[in-house]
């Protein structure tokens, strides 16, 4: 039997607010334990908690981003359940009127454009930490994060593939980051994708029993948790065995999903509207001025790249998927108005770099007047452009310019044309063959002679030069 896979994501994004969604204390990551908690985070009896009006203008940004449809009155409803990083007992979270629906996001896989859609977009609190001693069987838990700001984006099921869920999962990130609501740190935990998926027989319409993949916070974990699920839900299938409903988790060192517990159902949560917070009533006005004061998106940056600067689709998407790319970008061709030439660039040596120093959390710092002299240096021909990939990683580890590392490498290309004069009439006589060949019309020769050159220059020659030469000498 043949199956599609049905996926939709769960994605909870912590907001970049100074303090807690309900009370004052700080949402700082990393604090000593339980230092940033009071009496409202911590759900002690009579304390009443207050919205935070940022946390909410945040969540209206990602709202309107995402062309949701804002509710004018939405509501906060206790989520009722016990677990110990949860002081309260009850999460404040919004259920029936949440903040925003209807809203989507394009993706584009394999070239083509795929409409996904949102059903919803809450917000929440977050929880606490549990904290499991690796050497004695008790745990500790951290309230710093209970009632830090958290919006919930759940999107419809409509993604088919697990390349389609993490192109829906990074561009939500990177709209979040465009936006400056979200820190984006995945390993923190800022982002986390809750992924829900079944298989159906291809062809029919009703949707199967679904497994929801709890907790993830990486694009690679996603993926592969998705394509393990795929797998499993199919063996079990083709045995004639139902899916049973619950909450799996990714276990990364085994490589698999593991049941975690049966799914709940929404009764069991017995939620109900929060008698301690009015609904909150959306201010046309704000909601406005909200609007007019959204920055570019990368939607709008894809379309601008391509005017502005006349790049070819694939480039604009590929240096608007990470807003600091898309700045260095500009940056760079601020100074060096060739901007297809620093595209290519960006591209190849400049994205490995950057992408290994994401990954190092050591941002690429490369001053855009010095990547300006290195491509003038090229375009001058007094470095070839083989040795300017070589300047460049010397110049993000060690911060120099171009210029003092073309010298201290002793990389200038020869453009003395009496020196390499020199070294191609030692050529020419060495190789009488070829010579003879070329004389009799195989112009290919050329690139023998050319290369024989680079190879005792150790690449300093400038090839256009050697090429001069050697066509003089051979009297063509
Ligand atoms: P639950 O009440 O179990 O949380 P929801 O209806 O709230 O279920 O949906 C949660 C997420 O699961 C949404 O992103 C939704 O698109 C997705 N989803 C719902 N049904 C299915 C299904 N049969 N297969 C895959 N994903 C689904
Ligand atoms: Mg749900
Ligand atoms: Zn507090």
């Amino acid at each position: 039997m043949e199956y599609e896979a049905v996926i939709g994501l769960e994605i909870h994004a912590e907001l970049l607010t100074a303090s807690k969604i309900f009370c004052g204390c700080a949402t700082t990551f990393g604090a000593p334990p339980n230092t940033q908690v009071c009496e409202v985070c911590l759900g002690m009896p009579g304390s009443l908690p207050v919205l935070n009006r940022r946390a909410l203008e945040y969540a209206l940004k990602m709202a309107l981003a995402t062309d949701c449809r804002i509710n004018g009155e939405s509501v906060f409803a206790r989520k009722n359940y016990f677990y110990p990083d949860l002081p309260k007992g009850y999460q404040i979270s919004q259920y029936e009127l949440p903040l925003a629906e209807h809203g989507h996001l394009d993706i584009r896989v394999n070239g083509a454009s795929k409409r996904i859609g949102i059903t919803r977009i809450h917000m929440e609190e977050d929880a606490g930490k549990l904290i499991h001693s690796e050497h004695r069987p008790v745990s500790f838990v951290d309230f710093n994060r209970t009632g830090v700001p958290l919006i919930e984006i759940v999107s419809e099921p409509d993604m088919r593939t697990p390349e389609e869920a993490v192109e829906y999962f990074k561009g939500l990130r990177n709209i979040l980051l465009y936006l400056e609501i979200c820190d984006g740190n995945m390993e923190e935990g800022s982002i986390r994708c809750d992924a829900n998926i079944s298989l159906r027989p291809v062809g029919r319409s009703e949707f199967g029993t679904k497994a929801e993949l709890k907790n993830m916070n990486s694009f690679r974990f996603v993926r592969q948790a998705l394509e393990y699920e795929i797998k499993r839900q199919r063996a079990l299938l083709d045995a004639g065995k139902e899916i049973v409903q619950e909450t799996r988790l990714w276990d990364a060192a085994q490589n698999q999903t593991i049941s975690m517990r049966g799914k709940e159902e929404a009764h069991d949560y017995r939620y109900f509207p929060d008698p301690d917070l009015v609904p909150v009533k959306i201010d046309e006005s704000w909601l406005e001025s909200i609007r007019a004061g959204l920055p570019e998106l990368p939607s709008a940056k894809i379309q601008r790249f391509q005017e502005q600067y006349g790049l070819p689709e694939y480039d604009a998407e590929v240096l608007t998927a990470e807003k600091t790319l898309g700045n260095d970008f500009e940056r760079i061709v601020d100074e060096y108005p060739h901007p297809k030439k620093v595209s290519n660039f960006f591209m190849g040596d400049y994205l490995r770099e950057w992408k290994k120093a994401e990954a190092e959390k050591v941002p690429l710092k490369v001053d855009p007047k010095r990547l300006s002299m290195l491509f003038t240096l090229v375009d001058k021909g007094a470095i070839s452009s083989t040795a300017s990939k070589g300047v460049f990683l010397e110049m993000v580890a060690t911060g120099k310019d171009p210029e003092t590392i073309v010298k201290e490498k002793g990389l200038m290309q020869i453009s003395d044309s009496g020196a390499l004069e020199a070294v191609a009439q030692e050529i020419i006589e060495a190789h009488p063959k070829e010579v003879a060949d070329f004389k009799a019309g195989k112009t290919k020769v050329m690139g023998f002679f050319v290369g024989q050159l680079m190879r005792q220059t150790k690449g300093q020659a400038n090839p256009q030069l050697a090429n001069e030469i050697f066509q003089r000498l051979l009297g063509k």
